[in-house]
């Protein structure tokens, strides 16, 4: 699907219609020195400049259809994304656009007052211009909705706090969750297994603890002006030195602020601006000021460094983003060095030849002995709102009357058995026989059936599913157990250690103990990766699904496992007592009503290996 991304900032708009899946843009936009009347341009990939209007509204409505305009033929926009700096606590996840959503954000523009409103503008402009498409906001500040209160929290007295909402709200999410992810599909991991430290190094910097898939603590606070040296912000302050600099200079409130964001950080250490390259050149020529830029910008990376693996009690991977972390080798070299007390050995000729690109985002520097990953990894902000907004406009359509439904069956209580228990229970050489086949290809059921002997009362004629398997599993529903006299914990099926056992009974007095292997199956939906695709989901996902339509007992089951194989055919297998509940018939639906968000968070509670 092809995405528009706005980027509106105080001063410059970036805009790209790209694919939501490779990132690749097909057009893109670039307008800056906007609010400098007489000097705002635009280029359209890459071109000439041109002169456009200065005011940031006027500019959009000429800049966006002019650049759609250029958009290869048989492309066609599938929704805009719009990139927001500021979703105070309201927004923790991408969000569709609507009125009461935009009057949500403008509520939130005290909390981010030269970024917030230019967004704004965007939006409004891009929803008068394209009224029917899918407009969706993505927050900066969204990933780090999951810091915990420890962290977040500042140490003012109470009634400030509450009044102007003071928190660590965290900024660049959106990069920081793009690049984690990254590094954790290079490593070949589940980011829920992983801690990860990422360090976005640009004209903005800021660092993420990244543990187990959400964020846990960054650099950024309330405003993007704490944590490390930047640009052109100082990073973190003892804030005595604002008192001081307000009552011996006599500083305003808006003085003040000049200094602490645009007079500072590389600029103010560098005395030759903000561009990391420059301080890195006269460094080498041997500019005090700029060797100590550079000092001061790594010693602070350093230190977050380590208190963040001291924070999440470890660290699996390091990650160097944005223009100066997927640039710079020298500053990379100052951070990385020396933390092999970290178990993480930096390999200085990898560094030297690291180099990363949409078409190859990651690049190691770390040494074969390393226990950390250190990484380089291509951050790419446009193409993750982009994948957040096709995510959303793709629910919107199952949402809507011919969204596709799930076909939800039932599943009675069953016994898999492996072809050994099979033959102890019916006899040598016994082969299971097919019945009539289930709806999940291959699957069928048995003529045979076994007895259950729990320890209170025994259950008859449970049926056999065939093929035999290379384990013995029971899966009962919550009742049964009740009935039987045992307690077997939800499991996703194959995941039978430290389950309760139980005694089968099969034909002619023949038994067989099972030492384990009754579980309550963990309700989940089968579907092959082209489903998986148009759901917007992937395997191990964990959702939220509605069902009981037009039954009177509609239920939204929350934990939903996703099963994703090319062998399965699309269906949501429940048990017994969850059907009855919803009072399901035979031929019920069930239509996927949400997926992100709480489904990490309860994936995080889960820890399953697919057995
Ligand atoms: P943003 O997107 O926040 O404007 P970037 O992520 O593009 O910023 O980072 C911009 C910064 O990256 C520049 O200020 C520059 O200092 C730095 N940078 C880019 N290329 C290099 C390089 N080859 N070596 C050192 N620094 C670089």
């Amino acid at each position: 699907m092809h995405i528009l991304v706005v980027n509106c900032g105080s001063s410059s708009i970036k805009a790209a219609v790209l694919d939501h899946k490779s990132g690749a843009p097909v057009v893109e936009l670039r307008a800056e020195r906007l609010g400098e009347e007489g000097k705002s341009e635009a280029r359209i990939n890459g071109g000439e400049p041109f002169a456009c209007k200065t005011e940031i509204r006027s500019a959009l409505a000429e800049l966006l259809p002019k650049m759609v305009e250029q958009m290869p033929e048989g492309v066609e926009l599938g929704g805009i994304g719009h990139r927001m700096v500021h979703g105070g606590e309201k927004f923790d996840g991408p969000v569709r656009v609507d009125e009461e959503v935009l009057e949500d954000l403008r509520a939130l523009t005290p909390l981010a007052p030269l970024h917030n409103p230019a967004n704004l503008a965007g939006i409004d402009v891009a929803r008068d211009l394209y009224p029917d498409l899918c407009h969706v906001a993505v927050f900066d500040t969204a990933f780090h909705s999951t810091l915990p209160r420890r962290a977040r929290t500042y140490a003012l007295p109470e009634e400030l706090v509450k009044k102007h909402n003071i928190r660590k709200y965290g900024f660049h999410g959106t990069s920081h969750a793009y690049v984690a992810s990254k590094a954790a599909e290079h490593l070949g991991e589940d980011i829920r297994n992983l801690r990860i430290i990422t360090c976005h190094l640009g004209s903005g910097c800021s660092m993420a603890a990244v543990e187990y898939g959400r964020s846990i603590e960054t650099s950024m606070g309330m405003t993007p002006l704490e944590g490390l040296v930047m640009g052109t912000r100082s990073g973190d302050l003892d804030p005595g030195i604002l008192l001081h600099l307000m009552r011996e200079e006599g500083l305003s409130v808006d003085e003040l602020d000049r200094v602490l964001n645009r007079d500072s950080g590389l600029k103010g250490l560098s005395g030759v601006g903000n561009d990391m390259r420059d301080i890195e050149q006269r460094a080498c020529e041997g500019d005090e000021r700029c060797r100590m830029a550079m000092q001061v910008f790594s010693h602070h990376v350093r230190k977050y460094i380590g208190a963040y693996a001291a924070v999440m009690g470890g660290v699996d991977a390091i990650v160097f983003t944005a223009g100066i972390g997927e640039n710079s080798e020298v500053i990379r070299h100052r951070i990385a060095q020396r933390l092999d007390f970290l178990g993480a050995r930096f390999d200085e000729e990898r560094n030297r030849d690291a180099e990363v690109s949409r078409e190859n985002p990651v690049a190691e520097i770390h040494n074969r002995r390393s226990r950390v990953s250190l990484l380089v990894v291509a951050t790419d902000e446009l193409h993750a709102i982009a994948q957040h907004t096709a995510h959303l406009v793709q629910e919107r359509d199952l949402t809507r009357s011919e969204g596709r439904t799930i076909p939800v069956a039932v599943s009675a209580r069953h016994v898999h058995l492996t072809q050994e228990t099979v033959e102890a229970l019916f006899g040598e050489g016994y082969q299971l026989k097919e019945l009539r086949p289930l709806s999940q290809p291959g699957q069928y059921a048995c003529e045979e059936t076994v007895t259950l002997v729990g320890p209170k009362r025994k259950l008859e004629h449970v049926r056999v599913l065939g093929p035999a398997r290379n384990l013995n599993q029971v899966e009962v529903s919550r009742t049964d157990e009740f009935y039987l006299g045992l307690d077997s914990p939800v499991r996703a099926s194959g995941d039978v250690a430290n389950t309760p056992g139980i005694m089968l009974e099969g034909t002619e007095g023949r038994k067989v103990e099972l030492k384990q292997g009754v579980i309550c199956a963990w309700r989940h939906i089968h579907m092959t990766p082209d489903d998986a695709e148009y759901f917007g989901v992937e395997d191990k996902d964990i959702v939220e699904v509605e069902v009981g339509h037009g039954t009177g007992r509609r239920v939204i089951f929350g934990d939903v496992l996703i099963r994703v194989s090319p062998k399965y055919k699309l269906e949501m297998h429940i048990d017994t007592d969850e059907g009855n509940a919803a009072e399901l018939s035979r031929s019920s639906e069930g239509a996927l009503i949400s997926t992100e968000g709480i489904a990490r968070l309860r994936h995080r509670r889960v820890r399953y290996d697919h057995g």
